[in-house]
């Protein structure tokens, strides 16, 4: 393992065993649960959208250590951005991990995202890293229940 994938390991552990933004969101406008039957890994995104701002955004749940890293990066990204950017930012982390382990990725574009850039190595571990933003896209259309499979 390199420096920059043991940092990223790091990283991941970090937010796995302290999470921010865990726990229920009181006066949430939208909300969504996430699945990942392959894993177990479940997810519950609130959201509190006003004026087309992802104002306060909280996760609740229980999975492995990269579902739950990942949901915990994804809040502290999408907390102050619009609706629209949330969106795009889903778009290109869904590219970003699903593309393969030899293409480069813009790792200062995608900032503290970029921990996950190593989940493209482990198949099973992409829907993991993923869940937590199909939750999100799911809470920002208004729906309920989604599940990676
Ligand atoms: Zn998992």
């Amino acid at each position: 393992m390199n420096e920059l994938q043991e940092l990223y390991q790091q990283i991941i552990l970090d937010h796995n065993r302290n999470p921010k933004n865990f726990g229920p969101l009181d006066d949430a406008t939208q909300q969504a649960n996430g699945y990942n039957p392959l894993c177990g890994d479940k997810v519950k995104v609130y959201l509190m959208v006003k004026d087309g701002i992802v104002e306060d955004i909280r996760f609740e749940g229980s999975g492995c250590a990269i579902s739950k890293a990942s949901a915990s990066v994804m809040t502290t990204v999408i907390k102050g951005k619009t609706v629209e950017e949330a969106k795009e930012m889903f778009e290109s982390f869904q590219q970003m991990i699903t593309s393969s382990p030899q293409e480069d990725v813009d790792l200062d574009a995608f900032g503290k995202l970029a921990v996950f850039a190593g989940v493209r190595e482990f198949p099973s571990r992409v829907k993991c890293a993923g869940l937590p933003w199909h939750a999100l896209t799911s809470a920002l259309d208004g729906g309920e229940e989604v599940s990676t499979e």
